[in-house]
């Protein structure tokens, strides 16, 4: 069984129809990537997983570990072991790092205390544990954030996100941005998170990064599924990554 499945998922933005029957699998322990051009979908597939508003999901099913989540609000699906490191990285700017890091353990302890429709015990990383995938963070604890340079709020962002019960762990363009040598950085946390046995779904316009790290690809474009395989196949489908990745 999947750890994530999506059954022929039809997202709207009001009446704007934007996922289109997508249907697609994420197996336990692998890196999975969802890659396609701007404007494709991928924000909106993420967003439809974790039960983000908008979009709205009409139709189609989507399960997580053997339970649906389709249309259940965010807090649910995020206590059932998902995490959304989003594009604009939501960390605090004025608060340092250390500051984040407890700000996530304060959110993870307030679910646990009011958090009823699910049933999972949330214990994710501790502070230690999110410092020993990024050294980078514990030299800057006392940094402000905001002034951190673009890859290390990539990891905080990232760090955040561990300090959830996380079993599946989608990052939206977590390359967007960042320098070579940092984008480095970052795949090699990716490969680090993965090897610990945390399930990762990479979106990403990069496509050569992103195949250079996932075990699977999907490709995704006006919202449907274009291409489904190993990202071997993908490497060496020049077709499908001309015509719908641009590269
Ligand atoms: P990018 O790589 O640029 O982030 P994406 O593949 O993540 O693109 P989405 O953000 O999912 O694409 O957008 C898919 C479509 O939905 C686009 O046409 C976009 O304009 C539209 N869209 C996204 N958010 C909204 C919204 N809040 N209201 C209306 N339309 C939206």
């Amino acid at each position: 069984m999947s750890l994530l499945t999506l059954e022929d998922v039809d997202a709207y933005y009001g009446e704007s129809h934007i996922l289109r029957d997508l249907s697609m699998a994420v197996e336990d322990g692998e890196v999975c990537a969802l890659l396609g051009r701007n404007g494709a979908g991928k924000t909106t597939t993420l967003r439809s997983i974790v039960g983000a508003k908008p979009p709205t999901v009409r139709d189609g099913t989507i399960t997580f570990d053997g339970t649906g989540v389709t249309g259940r609000d965010s807090e649910d699906v995020s206590m059932s072991g998902i995490s959304l490191v989003p594009e604009e990285r939501r960390i605090f700017s004025d608060l340092t790092v250390a500051e984040n890091l407890h700000l996530a353990d304060v959110a993870r302890n307030r679910s646990n205390t009011i958090g009823r429709s699910v049933s999972v015990e949330r214990s994710g990383m501790s502070t230690e544990e999110v410092f020993d995938f990024f050294p980078r963070l514990e030299e800057r604890d006392s940094q402000k954030a905001g002034t951190l340079s673009g890859g290390e709020q990539q990891m905080l962002a990232i760090g955040r996100a561990l300090k959830q019960n996380t079993r599946l762990l989608m990052l939206d363009e977590p390359y967007e941005g960042l320098a070579p040598q940092i984008i480095e950085a970052v795949e090699s946390a990716i490969e680090r998170i993965s090897d610990s046995g945390t399930t990762l779904l990479l979106v990403e316009q990069n496509a050569v990064a992103a195949i250079g790290i996932a075990d699977r690809c999907y490709v995704i474009d006006q919202g449907e599924i274009v291409f489904e395989g190993e990202a071997e196949e993908l490497r060496e489908d020049e077709e499908t990554r001309e015509r719908y990745l641009g590269v």
